[in-house]
C-alpha cells in the first residue's frame, strides 16, 4: 500500500473511484520505459512523473536544438546543446523527487533494448523511425510487455495500445504496419509538425497507459 506522504501527494487522483489507494500503489510500483524524448516523450513523461509512476527510464541519443523548443515542452533556451535525457531526467526528478528516473543517453538497440523492455511493465514508444518501432514491437511482444505507441506528423497523430501482457491473441505493430521503411520524409526533424499535436499525442500516451492490463487499475 502507499504511505501517508504518498496519500497526501496523490490524493486528488486516488480519490477517483477507479483508482483508490490500491490503484495508486500499482502506479507507484510501475516501471515505464519511454523511448524517444522529443515532443511525444516529453509530454508523456511529465504527466507520468506527476502521476507517481515509481520508475521511469528515458532513452534517447539526441541533444536539444532551437527548433525543438516549440514542441518539446520540457526544454528551454538554456538547455540548447545538452543531452535530452539528462535534461529531462533532471526536470522530472525536480518535478517529483519521490520517483526514480534513469537516463540512457543512447539509441537502444538489440540486446540492450531487449533487456530494458523485459524490465518494464509498459513501454511508451515515442521514437521517430520505423526501424526502432519494429524492434520495440518485436521485443515487447516477445517479453509480453505492454506497448503504447504514438506518432505525429503535420496535423496528424496516431496512437495505438498493444496489451501484450494479456492472454489475448492481440495483433502487433507489424500487423498494422507490415514494412521496415517508409518512403519519403516522415520525421519531425526533417518535416513539418505542429507542436500542440505532438503534445496531445504524448498526453494521450500517458493517459492510455491505464488501458494496458499490467496497469489495469491506473
Ligand atoms: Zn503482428
Amino acid at each position: 500500500m502507499i504511505n501517508d506522504a504518498q496519500f497526501k501527494q496523490y490524493l486528488r487522483q486516488l480519490s477517483l473511484t477507479n483508482v483508490g489507494e490500491a490503484g495508486q500503489a500499482d502506479i507507484v510500483n510501475s516501471h515505464v520505459l519511454i523511448i524517444g524524448c522529443g515532443g511525444l516523450g516529453t509530454a508523456a513523461s511529465i504527466y507520468l512523473a506527476g502521476a507517481g509512476i515509481g520508475r521511469i527510464v528515458l532513452a534517447d541519443d539526441d541533444v536539444i536544438e532551437t527548433s525543438n523548443l516549440p514542441r518539446q515542452i520540457a526544454y528551454g533556451y538554456a538547455d540548447i546543446g545538452m543531452s535530452k535525457v539528462a535534461c529531462l531526467a533532471k526536470s522530472l526528478s525536480d518535478q517529483n523527487p519521490n520517483i526514480s528516473v534513469r537516463a540512457i543517453n543512447k539509441r537502444l538497440e538489440a540486446s540492450q533494448l531487449a533487456i530494458e523492455i523485459s524490465l518494464a511493465d509498459v513501454v511508451v514508444d515515442c521514437s521517430d523511425n520505423i526501424t526502432t518501432r519494429q524492434a520495440v514491437n518485436q521485443y515487447c511482444r516477445h517479453h509480453n510487455t505492454d506497448l503504447v505507441t504514438a506518432a505525429a506528423i503535420g496535423w496528424n497523430g496516431q496512437l495505438s495500445v498493444f496489451p501484450f501482457s494479456s492472454n489475448l491473441d492481440v495483433p502487433c505493430y507489424r500487423c498494422l504496419f507490415p514494412f521496415d521503411e517508409i518512403k519519403g520524409t516522415s520525421k519531425c526533424s526533417e518535416s513539418a509538425v505542429m507542436g500542440l499535436w505532438l503534445d496531445d499525442g504524448g498526453l494521450s500516451s500517458a493517459r492510455d497507459i491505464k488501458a494496458t492490463p499490467s496497469s489495469s487499475s491506473l
